[in-house]
């Protein structure tokens, strides 16, 4: 089974490693450089984006987690998550960095405060089945898909919520706390490719 990494410096970590062991992945919690080596995928979760960055820095990830990103590891962001894997953000706080690798521009916050948070659904493309039920919290909006990026979910107003790139994968909402596992899967299949 694929050996995936949930980078646990801050954010739901465990949602996201109960669904992935669920699915017959092999987990681990990363949070050194040498447990990033260790892993075929990394999922970076949902949480405050601007306090992972910190923590990144701290302890000397930014730079491993770019690399990775750059030899084509197979990543999937959340919420904060996919903020730190936008190539560009806005509403930033105190300086707030990101990985990068997606090609998009991601607002944080853009649905406003936490007492903002919805759940709708939405049709995602390349999924059989139902609606995806979507729990969004705090949430970011990609602003603008570039061209390396694919716009594969978006809201009843033409907001981009989810994106492809390759290996990358990033959603605004949080299947891991909806019982939704095909994010995950899909993030699975592209590890088991890699
Ligand atoms: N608003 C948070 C941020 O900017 C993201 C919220 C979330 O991950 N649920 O990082």
């Amino acid at each position: 089974s694929p050996r995936v990494g949930v980078l646990a410096l801050q954010g739901d970590v465990r949602e996201h490693a109960r669904v992935l062991t669920e699915l017959g992945a092999d987990v681990s919690l990363v949070r050194r450089p040498d447990e990033l080596a260790a892993v075929q995928g990394l999922v970076i979760p949902g949480g405050e984006s601007s306090v992972i960055d910190k923590l990144s820095r701290t302890f000397g990830m930014q730079h491993p987690i770019r690399n990775a990103i750059a030899a084509g590891l197979p990543v999937y962001g959340t919420c904060a998550g996919l903020i730190l894997l936008a190539d560009r953000i806005t509403g930033a706080i105190d300086g707030q960095e990101t990985f990068g690798g997606l090609d998009v521009v991601v607002a944080r916050n853009a649905f406003g405060s936490q007492v903002d948070s919805f759940e709708t659904t939405l049709g995602v493309d390349g999924f059989d089945g139902p609606p995806v039920h979507a729990t969004f919290i705090r949430a970011p909006l990609i602003t603008h898909v570039g061209e390396r990026a694919t716009a594969i979910a978006t809201l009843p107003d033409g907001g981009v919520v989810a994106v492809q790139q390759g290996p990358l994968l990033g959603t605004s909402f949080h299947p891991e706390v909806s019982g939704e596992t095909r994010f995950h899967e899909r993030f699975l299949a592209v590890v088991r490719a890699a």
